[in-house]
């Protein structure tokens, strides 16, 4: 996978349990929905690959929201490894990884690099009622929302109407 695919795909995952209409939806929730969206994103779909990528899931959201520290993905990582082997001449590093694991430590080493490169840039939505993940590639690192047309606007109006409420108590 290129770098930002993967990080799209990385996205994805993360952002696969949001609140529809106040309560925690799942797209991998069920043994047909978990295949589906492995299959649509290069995996085999078998039970073990989904188990693991939604105990992989779960693991790194709870790290992107600070609640844990990352050697908890530890377990993750377990029969990984990188083999370097010549390949047109350059140096290329294989991963070696059990193939029901590959998709979800592919993307475990996908965050590993991004918060190695740029820390901080995977983040919570700044929404407390929202469960998704926002990955800025703006510039001054100043995006707070998942969706702009959701949060952004819904967290605005809130604190507007929190200042209009204060101003008149
Ligand atoms: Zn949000």
């Amino acid at each position: 996978m290129a770098d930002t695919a993967a990080e799209d795909v990385l996205l994805e995952l993360l952002n696969t349990t949001p609140v529809v209409r106040g309560s925690v939806s799942d797209a991998l929730g069920t043994p047909a929905e978990g295949r589906a969206w492995v299959r649509g994103r290069g995996g085999a779909g078998s039970d073990e690959e989904v188990a693991f990528l939604v105990a992989a899931r779960d693991a790194l959201q709870n790290v992107v929201r600070g609640r844990r520290e990352a050697e908890c993905l530890s377990e993750f990582l377990e029969g990984v490894s990188k083999v370097p082997a010549f390949e047109g001449g350059r140096l290329e590093w294989a991963l070696r990884v059990p193939e029901a694991h590959r998709l979800a430590v592919e993307l475990l080493l996908t965050w590993a690099h991004v918060e190695e490169t740029r820390p901080g840039r995977l983040k919570p939505c700044g929404n407390p009622d929202c469960r998704r993940f926002l990955l800025d590639r703006s510039k001054p690192n100043s995006a707070r929302w998942c969706s702009m047309a959701e949060c952004g606007n819904r967290m605005k109006a809130r604190r507007h109407y929190e200042r209009v409420k204060g101003a008149q108590a």
